[in-house]
């Protein structure tokens, strides 16, 4: 199977018990059945433990009882009591793969490292030079799945495209994320039309609208009161939230061209289970702006680490929270303020880099 990786992701360590955050206190953790039935015969202190930690939650999934939001397995020192006790293979499912986020298309997967993550996120916006990507055979059998062939197809040809505008200098960044959403739009049509021709991306592409500066604050405060209406993992985020309100400067081109990239790479093929390539692009330029919004109060004193956290969270509490992004993507699906004349409206006022 062809499996492909961005630059960073070999050089991802998890930095454990010097994690300034870590991944197992904040969320609920879902153990998967197969490691649930191990965790229910496991003998001694430890299993005794196991088995009374675990519980099905609403989703009828089975998921380790957080204490004081610290999953039950965390030790004073943040290293894992399962790892310590049991071994690095006992490790459910979700404490194995995080903070790797997969796509698996039967016969390609495309697997990065999440943001959410404090080391991941300070491995992506470490570097100023555009993100790469390297594909390798990997000894993984071939799985059948209903994709799609055409669609499939259209997507495949496209990512790379869609991907080199926004990392084409050549442009400012705001002019980068309208020829992604443009271009997005014109693979929507080639999907619905079954057409596997191919896109020419010119210079049109790029071009600004004349923008209103009312419609743009409208439109941010609309986007502003949605991710202050998620469930929030961390109630901190919510005063963030409300602080950071109705402004986006594009003033960190790099880290704003790193971030789009990062969610074109995680979320593009994804379309090819539903179709729909329009929604992902729109998630991508809103995720931008509302990381862009969260850092416009930090002055230029603040240094990247401080953004970077900004990105961090964003995408803590809105990438991994199903919930929370089920309703980002029905807010893109239906509200107004999603539709692509607003994203580009906002943009086109925002020429000035740093
Ligand atoms: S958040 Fe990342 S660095 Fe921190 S403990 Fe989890 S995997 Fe390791």
């Amino acid at each position: 199977m062809k499996c492909t990786y961005p630059h960073y992701y070999k050089k991802f360590r998890c930095i454990a018990d010097k994690c300034p955050d870590t991944c197992c206190a904040g969320w609920e953790i879902v153990v998967d059945e197969e490691s649930a039935e191990k965790y229910r015969l496991a003998d001694g202190e430890i299993g005794k433990k196991l088995r009374s930690s675990m519980a099905v939650d609403s989703d009828s999934d089975t998921v380790f009882i957080s204490q004081n939001r610290r999953c039950p397995f965390l030790l004073g020192n943040n290293l894992c009591e399962i790892y310590i006790e049991l071994g690095e293979k006992s490790l459910c499912r979700t404490c194995t793969l995080f903070p790797r986020h997969i796509t698996d298309l039967g016969s390609r997967k495309e697997t990065g490292i999440s943001v959410s993550c404090p080391e991941a996120a300070r491995l992506i916006f470490s570097s100023d030079e555009p993100i790469t990507f390297e594909t390798v055979d990997e000894d993984i059998p071939i799985q059948p799945n209903d994709i799609d062939p055409t669609t499939y197809f259209i997507l495949q040809k496209a990512q790379k495209t869609a991907i080199n505008i926004l990392q084409n200098r050549k442009f400012p960044l705001n002019l980068r994320l309208i020829a992604f959403l443009r271009f997005c739009e014109d693979v929507q049509k080639k999907i619905r039309s079954a057409d596997i021709r191919e896109i020419s991306v010119g210079d049109e592409y790029f071009l600004p609208v004349a923008p209103s500066e009312a419609q743009a604050k409208r439109t941010l405060n609309r986007y502003a009161a949605l991710l202050i209406s998620l469930e929030k993992l961390d109630p901190e985020w919510a005063q963030e939230l409300e602080a950071s309100r109705k402004h986006c400067k594009l003033r960190y081109p790099t880290e704003a061209e790193h971030l789009a990239v990062y969610f074109a790479f995680r979320y593009f093929m994804t379309a090819a289970f539903d179709g729909n390539i329009l929604s992902k692009a729109k998630f991508v330029v809103f995720s931008v702006i509302s990381c862009m919004m969260l850092t416009a109060e930090l002055s230029d004193r603040q240094d990247k680490a401080e953004r970077t956290e900004a990105y961090r969270r964003y995408s803590k509490e809105v990438e991994h929270s199903a919930e929370n992004m089920s309703s980002v993507f029905s807010a893109i699906k239906k509200s107004r303020c999603f539709g692509s004349d607003n994203l580009i409206n906002i943009l086109s006022g925002n020429s000035k880099e740093k």
